[in-house]
């Protein structure tokens, strides 16, 4: 079901008081979106560190609370907008303690509330409302006038009315302009890590591959550089596909490398890709196994240099002969990158 903006009913936020926890990639485009859908300015709360953020809301004209309670003990409605591993701690210690009973709570990302990591009271409305696109995007097609494409759903409904929350929501953030989807945190968190963990990493795993391959063939680093990605090729094609078709898009290339292209992935056996990817979802992501090794990593992730986990896998990938040739080739190039 997609959901327009003749689907909500903004009456439904009438009065209420609309706190954004966090003024990052999301909260500053969402908390403007939705003032300048008319809610006024007086009903809308920032909650943020005192920081850069916390800045860039007043420099906005929002009204900022540094105190996490006491802004959620003002909140009918609340955003969590800070990034999701943060989440869980800051919400179960300094918000959820601090809410009314009937506070809605709003999540971009379905994963903290599939894995429930999130204490809400059963009275409590607990809706999804996650853009498909990143804040800047968020905003800009705002201004312009355009949707963007966005998942919504209510999955906790304490009040009886928490679908047309999320709708009446959805509409002033400009969610339901191009039409909301109709989805779920779990279909949402199934898919977000399934692509994290399952298509992208074969992807990275494909051009490296490759790569070694062709360059064992002779092929140079440069050819080899800009021939599969710093050309924006693969770019162009993905661009291509949003807006022409996933197999259309293959018609705005030659014949040769059409007929390459598509008798080559009819002939290629999915099998042992299939049985990967079913292993991926049912036994890494939808049974709660990453989610459990991640959250004990979590706090290494704020640390510098090898003690942070990330920093290892980065060093790890960079290694690699396509990253070592890279290197090189942006090296040699730096001045006409
Ligand atoms: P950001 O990383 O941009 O959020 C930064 C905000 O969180 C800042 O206000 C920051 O304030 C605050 N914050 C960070 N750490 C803490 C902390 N420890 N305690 C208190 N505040 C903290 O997040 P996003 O906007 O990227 O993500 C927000 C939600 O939106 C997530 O659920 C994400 O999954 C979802 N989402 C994100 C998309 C994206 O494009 N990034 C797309 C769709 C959904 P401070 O300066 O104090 O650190």
């Amino acid at each position: 079901k997609i959901y327009y903006d003749s689907d909500a009913n903004l009456g439904l936020l009438d009065g209420k008081t609309i706190v954004f926890l966090g003024f990052g990639n999301q909260g500053a485009a969402q908390a403007q979106n939705l003032r300048d859908s008319g809610i006024s300015n007086e009903r809308i709360i920032v909650a943020n560190r005192r920081d850069s953020y916390a800045e860039d809301a007043i420099s906005k004209g929002f009204t900022v609370e540094h105190d996490f309670a006491k802004a959620a003990a003002q909140a009918d409605v609340i955003f969590l907008l800070v990034p999701d591993q943060v989440q869980p701690r800051l919400f179960n210690t300094e918000v959820a303690p601090n809410l009314k009973d009937n506070t809605a709570i709003v999540v971009a990302s379905g994963y903290n509330v599939f894995f429930k990591l999130l204490n809400f009271k059963p009275s409590q409305d607990v809706v999804m409302v996650a853009p498909r696109m990143i804040g800047s995007s968020v905003r800009s097609l705002f201004v312009k006038g355009k949707g963007f494409p966005c998942f919504v759903s209510s999955e906790q409904d304490g009040t009886g009315k928490a679908l047309e929350i999320a709708l009446a929501l959805s509409r002033v953030i400009g969610a339901t302009k191009a039409g909301a989807i109709a989805s779920s945190a779990r279909e949402e968190t199934a898919m977000d890590l399934f692509a994290e963990q399952g298509l992208w990493p074969n992807i990275i795993m494909l051009f490296r591959e490759a790569f070694s391959v062709l360059k064992e063939a002779g092929c140079s680093d440069e050819a080899l550089c800009y021939e599969m990605w710093m050309s924006k090729e693969p770019a162009e094609i993905f661009e291509r596909a949003a807006e022409d078709g996933f197999i259309q898009q293959l018609k705005h290339h030659s014949t040769v490398s059409q007929y390459g292209q598509l008798n080559g992935a009819l002939s290629l056996d999915g099998a042992g890709a299939r049985e990967h990817f079913k292993h991926i979802l049912y036994n890494q992501v939808l049974n709660g196994k990453f989610q459990q090794e991640f959250s004990k990593i979590e706090d290494d992730l704020e640390k510098e240099g090898d003690a942070n986990p990330l920093n290892i896998l980065y060093k790890r990938s960079e290694e690699s002969e396509l990253g070592q040739a890279e290197k090189r080739v942006r090296a040699r190039l730096a001045g006409l990158l």
